[in-house]
């Protein structure tokens, strides 16, 4: 291995050594990249490739140092509502301090309030650091492989596996896993945004250049970046740390995280309800006072009020809630890359889907062939090569063509076949393009060996497929090496524009008028048929480096290839699903109008005689506002023979008309529609690296219906997150109108003490709230019409629930209070802190806010539906919290101790039997309001007809 030298290594030493070293990797001929990385051109043996990683190690950046645990605990701490609590907590400390004599429950609110902030900052802490792992599994489930040749065998691995000296396959949409020196580039170019910040394409070739900064040599690719056109070989010079990328970015600290819009709402609503606490306590005070209050208990009682209404658990239950929903997401095969794509799910309109891979199976088979004016059928299923052509030899010159215009690969059933989830029927599968694996598989049906005919027309050059001008061709030397033909196939609309000639039954014809309505009739008839069609042609061409222009012009058309892909059986059921939910579902792509309308109906996307056809070319030729009509028209859009860019296009048309649209991509060139849509969905298993950067979210198995399923979760997250609102405010409002009450009826004392609000606060609001953000999906979720994006988390009707739930409650307790002191006979002015009366009335409110809030927590479960529709035992969770509450509520009511901290009294079996009732009663109000609700505003069924919603 001769010594060779990247600038990385020439910046660490002096000059004269590294010129001494040996040449630079950009300066050599593609021929002596090889020697000099000691490989060649069939890559590394399996086992040099196995030492060399030995040595290098795997080809992976070093982690960026996580933060130290106690650093991320005590960020938890620097919180606004901690500060806030932790100074409410010195006050009081300091006012314990300073009374004569000193008031022991003093001592016990600032303890109490001390708890409050320690419980939230765990709480907080925990969460992010569950987060943190989640988000790091979540990663690593997103597949990451390269293609290499290893032992002259083009192979699919993991790129953690490369090793300096392998010779890696790149393709468009590829993310370059390692820096490498391209031996062979064919129209191919990089965005070296990651790198250089420049985000234009640039185009790299596999010529040598002359010495100078490595990241400016043409020639080289590097880790982190991506290709995004054409395709090229390249050998692997540095891995891992030892990248460029590697060296700049060795200590690249985690994406911030960035707030959603929720959270964010969320946290102003939290906000402002703290302000609204502080006023409250405020009052009370200056209520208080002047009615011959004593100013420190009174001062210290306000304090606790505030505190008890400060919402501190919020935002972290928020975080808890939108948390499940992305593992519950990626249960169903839906990863989520940003929190935003959580809540946007819940409230998308339009899903504009791909055809190939995400309603079919991508399974793609040549099931007919049409030749010399024949139509001939292609017996087998999949891609195992298993079936016979009727008529092999007319369909011969077509197959070879088609077959050696291509990059894909067949392989047969691996031993350990259960590993390949993505694998054909009998295990057989294709590495690359699946419609070039299906050539292939024809091709070996019609008894080709494409290995033969490739050795004996070895390809000198080639045009990548690009799905604007949905054309791909190859340029074949012929055994005498002076000859040259170019192989072109491709969309048989695009194709034929290109022909002049026909090739009938072996004698070259002119493309007549009538020949070419017989092959544009015979397309149509396939397509009509829901085939993907492919249509071969070749013409001789003058050398290796012949242009595209000239590759693909005055061509002879072979015949045309009409592929079946079934349409995946689970998507029809996620169609009908979007449908009642009021989604509105586009089918985007780059097939003919027949094909589309006839998967189309398969899948149930079209029901209508005549749904709207747009293709490419009317794309094109409408303006802004007609393509809004066009859009804003109920019917049934199917959008076809279209580029990623018209792709872009109607994404915007649909942001205009002010839809939240999610998109689905594969290709490179599909990232500005991801990007700019609301939620960009790429494909886990087929897609490019580069569309799933774009991507918000990542479909683990491309199906479509996984999308349905991720918006399902959506909007049960949002609803769950309504769920716990109620739930912690109206108990709020149970704790606040008795203390107004005993205010302004001239009760001189308290209720409810600051200390029992604060047991409620730790003992029943945290947990039952985050078991309610955890609730499964309600089972009419998808029968309700998309959220609307403007609508406010705490809107009208979150806000009537909340004060008619809490209201009840609140009656429910100052009944139990005034009922309590009433009946006991003694004059309001004879109260005092230790009489048994008042001791057992602040017992049974506090014990009355606690069972009712148990009972609360069911009521608030379904919207709409009767709660015993999803089983009130459904919520395990919610049982257990709400059963913890109770328990504490009655260590608090009968242990002598606790007594003592609380001021409480034990209660008696009638008591708990007046307020379970209470409870009950909340409950059957609440189940007659949503009865009546059902009855009175039903919802509107939501099913859009054709395209409306
Ligand atoms: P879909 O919605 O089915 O996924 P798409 O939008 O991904 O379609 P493209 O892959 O861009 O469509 O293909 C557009 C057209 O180009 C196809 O209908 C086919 O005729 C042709 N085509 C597809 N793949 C190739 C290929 N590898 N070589 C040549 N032509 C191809």
């Amino acid at each position: 291995m001769t010594q060779l030298l990247t600038p990385g290594d020439r910046s660490r030493r002096p000059a004269a050594a590294a010129e001494a070293a040996g040449p630079l990797v950009q300066t050599l001929p593609p021929g002596e990249v090889f020697a000099a990385l000691d490989t060649s051109p069939r890559g590394l043996a399996a086992t040099d490739a196995v030492a060399r990683r030995d040595r290098c190690g795997p080809n992976e950046l070093p982690r960026a140092r996580r933060r130290r645990v106690w650093r991320q605990l005590a960020a938890q701490f620097r919180d606004l509502f901690a500060i806030v609590l932790l100074v409410a907590s010195a006050i009081t400390f300091l006012i314990y301090a300073l009374q004569q004599p000193r008031d022991v429950g003093t001592f016990r609110l600032a303890v109490a309030i001390l708890g409050v902030v320690v419980l939230n900052a765990s709480i907080g802490f925990a969460q992010e650091y569950s987060a943190e792992r989640t988000a790091q599994s979540l990663q690593a489930m997103v597949p990451h492989t390269c293609r290499v040749l290893r032992d002259g065998e083009r192979q699919e691995m993991p790129a953690r596996e490369l090793v300096p000296g392998d010779v890696v396959v790149l393709e468009a949409g590829d993310a370059v896993s390692a820096d490498c020196r391209l031996v062979e580039a064919h129209e191919a170019s990089v965005n070296n945004a990651a790198l250089t910040g420049e985000s234009d394409a640039v185009g790299r070739s596999g010529d040598p250049v002359a010495a100078g900064p490595l990241l400016e040599a043409r020639n080289c690719v590097f880790m982190g970046t991506d290709v995004i056109a054409g395709s090229a070989k390249a050998v692997v010079f540095a891995t891992g740390a030892a990248t460029e990328f590697g060296r700049i970015f060795r200590l690249a600290a985690a994406a911030p995280r960035q707030k959603t819009p929720l959270q964010l709402q969320v946290a102003s609503m939290a906000r402002r309800v703290a302000g609204a606490a502080l006023a409250i306590g405020a009052v009370l005070f200056a209520v208080r006072v002047p009615a011959g209050q004593p100013f420190v208990a009174t001062f210290v009682f306000a304090l606790g009020v505030m505190v008890a209404l400060v919402p501190e658990g919020l935002p972290a239950t928020l975080s808890v809630s939108l948390a499940i929903g992305v593992r519950r997401m990626a249960r169903r095969h839906a990863l989520v890359k940003k929190l935003l794509a959580v809540e946007a799910l819940g409230s998308t309109t339009v899903v504009c889907t791909d055809k190939t891979g995400t309603l079919t199976q991508a399974e793609m088979t040549v099931t007919r062939v049409w030749a010399g004016g024949e139509s001939h059928a292609v017996s087998g299923v999949g891609y195992a090569p298993v079936g016979e052509v009727s008529d092999r030899l007319s369909v011969r010159e077509l197959l070879r063509v088609a077959g050696l215009c291509g990059n894909a690969r067949l392989l047969p059933p691996p031993s350990d076949a259960g590993r390949y989830p993505h694998s054909g029927r009998g295990g057989w599968r294709v590495l690359g393009d699946t419609t070039e694996g299906a050539l292939l598989v024809a091709a070996a049906k019609a008894g080709l060996d494409l290995a033969a005919e490739e050795a004996a027309a070895p390809r000198v050059g080639e045009h990548p497929f690009d799905s604007v001008r949905k054309l791909m061709s190859t340029v074949h030397g012929a055994p005498d090496g002076d000859t040259y033909c170019a192989y072109v196939k491709g969309a048989p609309q695009e194709l034929l524009a290109r022909c002049t000639g026909i090739d009938w039954k072996g004698e070259r014809r002119p493309l007549t008028e009538e020949l070419r309505a017989e092959v544009v009739a015979t397309n149509d008839e396939l397509a009509s048929r829901g085939l993907r069609v492919l249509a071969a042609a070749r013409r001789p061409v003058t050398g290796p480096g012949c242009t595209q222009d000239e590759a693909e012009s005055g061509l002879t058309l072979l015949g045309l290839i009409g592929m079946l892909d079934p349409p995946r059986p689970e998507v029809s059921d996620a169609v009908d699903a979007c449908r009642n939910a009021g989604i509105r579902i586009v089918m985007v792509t780059g097939d003919h109008p027949l094909t589309a309308e006839a998967v189309a109906r398969r899948v149930g996307i079209v029901r209508q005689t005549a749904p709207t056809v747009v293709t490419g070319t009317r794309l094109d030729a409408l303006d802004d506002n007609a393509l809004d009509g066009v859009l804003a028209e109920p019917t049934e859009l199917l959008l076809c023979r279209v580029s990623p860019e018209h792709k872009m296009r109607v994404v915007t048309a649909f942001q205009r008309r002010g839809e939240v649209v999610a998109v689905t991509g594969d290709g490179a060139n599909d990232a500005p529609a991801l990007k700019h849509a609301d939620i960009g969905v790429a494909m886990g298993a087929s897609g490019t690296d580069v569309a799933r950067e774009a991507a918000v979210m990542v479909l683990l198995d491309d199906s479509f219906a996984s999308i349905a399923a991720a918006v399902r979760l959506g909007r049960s997250v949002y609803q769950n997150i309504r769920k716990f609102l109620i739930y912690l405010f109206s108990h709020n409002i149970a704790e606040l109108v008795p203390i107004l009450a005993a205010t302004f009826a001239g009760f001189p004392l308290v209720p409810i003490t600051a200390v029992q609000i604060l047991a409620i606060d730790l003992g029943s609001d945290v947990l039952p709230a985050l078991a309610l953000g955890a609730e499964p999906p309600e089972p009419d979720v998808m029968d309700r019409p998309p959220r609307s994006r403007r609508e406010r988390l705490f809107s009208a009707t979150v806000l009537g629930r909340t004060l008619f739930l809490g209201g009840i409650q609140a009656l429910g307790v100052c009944v139990v209070f005034f009922w309590h002191i009433h009946a006991s006979g003694i004059p309001y002015s004879h109260f005092t802190e230790d009489n048994a009366v008042y001791r057992e009335a602040i017992t049974m409110v506090q014990a009355g806010i606690v069972v009712s809030q148990f009972f609360n927590a069911l009521a608030v479960r379904t919207d709409r539906q009767s709660v015993f529709r999803i089983g009130l035992l459904s919520n395990p969770w919610l049982l257990a919290a709400g059963c913890f509450g109770i328990g504490l509520m009655a260590a608090i009511s009968y242990l002598p101790v606790l007594q003592t901290v609380f001021h409480t009294a034990p209660l008696a079996a009638a008591d708990w039997a007046v307020l379970t009732a209470f409870g009950v009663l909340l409950l059957a109000a609440e189940e007659t309001r949503k009865w009546w609700l059902r009855r009175h505003r039903p919802v509107r069924p939501v099913g859009r007809k054709g395209g409306e919603r």
